[in-house]
């Protein structure tokens, strides 16, 4: 009987477990992996608002999780149901969605985690969010398309509302989000006889006293004033509390007409992981330091599903593709620990230990603000490193280049503004019915 592990979750934690044992234990000929992912790709997220921003195209930065993998068997399928006792998982896939029930040795728990809304009235129905490739493609199209309808002589009236975005949270994803598509909308508005940049209003929303308080104040309050001279009005201290009706209000009583809210401010657990019957802190699965999920032998989690300890302060590692990654590497070699003294591992697993080495951000066009083992950089330097590091990180020479490709060219070209349509095109029966 071959020993079979099973990762759910293709992002950065379950497909680097995946990877490591793709070199290692996979070898194996009594050894069967199997990765489960709803995507067939891994998109690098840290890049994802270039996609929003029409920086990059959007196919650049997914990599197809087949062409990662040699040995291990991939599965394109959707986790609906962790069965821990009974050591199986049930998954549905194609356009049928029926059901396989998957069973396992070793369990890999990588699902990833969503979005919180805070049950904001108007939010789940209407915000925009900026977690999936689907999130930036449909972004992209649906600012497009305030500035296609906004160019309408008869919008005049409803021109504030078309051109104005406010983006919750003053964090990495909020930050970059709104430092992009700044930029886009600025640029993009010249394409349209009846709009001026002037019209374009972008606004950030942060409850803090300061933007991006992971790199500390002063690359903070730089950042700030950087947005600012680019036209972006800053709302510190303050929160979204509703959308209605085409109006954005604010916990300071402000209204702001407008169509596009991106939510970048909450995230919760994964559905499926806080319903276990396993520890789980506010919804995360409680793993120990070698990322075992206690009185479940064989059963494991990591990255933003999973709440793995710091050995030096006792506090969870953060939710970031920087330690989702590590672990990954890590958690194979503690499975093969496993498999080779017992499912209770041996002597030879380890427990994760990491130091964040730096955390970057690109805050709009050729200038970035980042911390690098404790080193400070802002403006272009900071842009360079932020497009060199990442550019090394994205998975793939092919991809790489493609990416550097678009980077080369948009010195050249201004922004594309053709939307991604997927609606099927008008057949001679639709038009008879009309
Ligand atoms: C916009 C953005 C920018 C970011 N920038 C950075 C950055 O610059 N640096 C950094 O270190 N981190 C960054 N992060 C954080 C980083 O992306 C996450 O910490 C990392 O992706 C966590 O890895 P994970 O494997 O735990 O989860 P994920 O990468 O989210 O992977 C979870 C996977 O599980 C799949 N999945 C979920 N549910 C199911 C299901 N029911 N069935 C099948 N599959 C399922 C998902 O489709 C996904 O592929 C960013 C995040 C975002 C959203």
């Amino acid at each position: 009987m071959k020993k079979r592990i099973l990762i759910l979750g293709g992002g950065f934690g379950g497909l680097y477990t995946a990877l490591e044992l793709d070199r290692t234990l996979a070898k194996r000929d009594d050894i069967e992996v199997t990765l489960v992912n709803r995507e067939n790709f891994i998109l690098f997220t840290p890049m994802l608002h270039e996609v929003a921003a029409s920086d990059i195209d959007l196919t650049h930065i997914v990599n197809p999780i087949r062409k990662m993998l040699r040995r291990v068997s991939f599965l394109h399928a959707e986790v609906e149901c962790i069965d821990l006792a009974s050591k199986s998982v049930k998954v549905v896939h194609s356009e049928s969605r029926h059901p396989h029930d998957l069973g396992y040795d070793y369990l890999v728990i990588a699902l990833g985690c969503t979005t919180n809304f805070f049950h904001l009235p108007g939010l789940e129905e209407t915000a925009f969010t900026m977690k999936s490739l689907g999130d930036a493609i449909r972004l992209r199209n649906h600012l497009i398309d305030g500035l296609e309808a906004a160019d309408f002589e008869c919008a005049a009236g409803d021109r504030d509302q078309l051109l104005t975005v406010v983006v919750a949270g003053g964090g990495f994803s909020g930050v970059e989000t709104i430092a992009g598509i700044n930029d886009f909308l600025r640029e993009a508005s010249r394409n349209y006889s009846h709009l001026s940049e002037m019209q374009i209003r972008v606004v950030l929303v942060h409850p803090g006293p300061v933007i991006l308080p992971e790199l500390g104040e002063a690359l903070g309050r730089y950042t700030a004033t950087k947005l600012a001279e680019r036209g972006v009005e800053i709302r510190v201290n303050t929160r979204v509390t509703a959308v209605r009706e085409g109006r954005v209000e604010l916990s300071d009583g402000t209204i702001i007409p407008s169509n596009t809210l991106i939510w970048t401010a909450g995230t919760a657990a994964h559905a499926l992981c806080g319903g276990l019957p396993c520890p789980t802190d506010r919804g995360r699965i409680q793993v120990n330091g070698f990322m075992e999920v206690e009185g479940w032998p064989g059963v494991y989690s990591l990255g933003d599903c999973a709440t793995v300890p710091d050995p030096e302060t006792g506090k969870p590692y953060p939710p970031t593709a920087q330690h989702a990654i590590r672990q990954g590497k890590v958690l194979a070699g503690n499975i093969a620990a496993a498999i080779d003294s017992g499912i209770d591992g041996g002597g030879s697993k380890i427990p994760f230990r990491f130091k964040t080495m730096g955390q970057l951000a690109a805050i709009g066009r050729r200038v970035g603000v980042a911390n690098i083992l404790g080193l400070q950089f802002s403006g272009f330097i900071a842009w360079f490193l932020w497009r060199t590091i990442y550019l090394m990180k994205l998975p793939r020479l092919e991809k790489k280049v493609r990416v550097a490709i678009d980077w080369t060219l948009d010195l050249f070209f201004s922004k594309d503004i053709v939307q991604f349509q997927t609606e099927r095109s008008s057949t001679m029966n639709e038009r008879e019915r009309k």
